[in-house]
């Protein structure tokens, strides 16, 4: 896809991982781009900061009723969708067994995967309704998904349960997503990150964080939310790469803690 005046949706766009990818396709390809967000203080700053190719729309992604009031809202504005990144999440410790020996209580857990998994889900569905109505670029193609997973996926630590069942999930997505919603033009892919420091990885335990950045391979250092960004841009242009999830954390391979 030519990212040039393309309209993007990014969930989770007022911060971290989503806020750099909003800021690069904006800067560097002349994208529009709609921030979804649930922290409307950073989403008002960034769609400010981003300019006029930029909206800020309160959604939260795993309501029907939120996504759907916003896509409509991006498409009043900007007259389409043609991309959409989802990196809206939420993360927490959840063990099977808390300290007293008891199972945990699945509030939480359920609470993640509404948000992690579902709200996925939900917007990729609403989004590749919108996107199904474009004119197929090159005769091919007329939308490109994005969903962002994690390491944990793979490698889940102690103490990740929730957290890394929601982001496998997003890896198994993927396949059947992609088989479908190709018959209409539109990829679907996955990043795996690795530790980027953004307020999600900063809200973490200063020891819990110095141990995973031990655990970085080479280059030995944090990714940079640029390189998160640059992926995003590259799989938006690759109209080859279809169904896959891409490991973006320089070789790093989480310990059991
Ligand atoms: P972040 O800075 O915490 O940004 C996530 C954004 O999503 C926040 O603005 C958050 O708002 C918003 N959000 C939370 N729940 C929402 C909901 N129900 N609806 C709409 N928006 C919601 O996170 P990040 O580090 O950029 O992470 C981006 C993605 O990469 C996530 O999927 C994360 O799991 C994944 N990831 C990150 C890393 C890393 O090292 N940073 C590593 C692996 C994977 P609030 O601030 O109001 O909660």
């Amino acid at each position: 896809m030519r990212i040039q005046d393309k309209t993007v949706v990014i969930t989770g766009g007022a911060s971290g991982l989503g806020l750099a990818t909003a800021r690069y396709l904006i800067e560097e390809k002349g994208a529009k781009v709609a921030v979804f967000d649930l922290n409307d203080e950073a989403g008002q700053r960034a769609a400010a900061e981003l300019g006029d190719r930029a909206m800020y729309m309160r959604a939260d992604v795993s309501s029907e009723e939120s996504v759907r009031q916003a896509v409509d809202a991006v498409v009043a504005r900007f007259g389409a969708i043609h991309a959409c990144i989802n990196c809206a999440a939420i993360l927490g410790p959840s063990k099977v067994l808390g300290k007293d020996g008891k199972a945990t209580p699945l509030a939480k857990f359920a609470q993640m995967a509404m948000v992690n998994l579902v709200g996925v889900f939900n917007v990729m569905g609403q989004c590749a309704e919108q996107m199904a109505k474009n004119e197929p670029e090159a005769g091919e193609e007329r939308g490109v998904i994005i969903n962002i997973s994690s390491g944990a996926a793979y490698e889940g630590q102690i103490g990740q349960c929730a957290y890394a069942a929601t982001k496998a999930g997003v890896i198994g997505l993927n396949m059947p997503a992609a088989r479908e919603l190709g018959a209409v033009g539109i990829r679907v892919n996955a990043i795996a990150p690795g530790l980027f420091l953004t307020p999600m990885a900063a809200a973490l335990d200063e020891k819990v964080l110095d141990t995973l950045k031990s655990q970085v391979e080479a280059p030995k250092r944090l990714g940079d939310t640029r390189e998160f960004a640059h992926c995003c841009a590259f799989i938006l242009e690759n109209a080859y790469l279809n169904g896959e999830t891409v490991r973006l954390d320089a070789a790093s391979r989480l310990r059991a803690r």
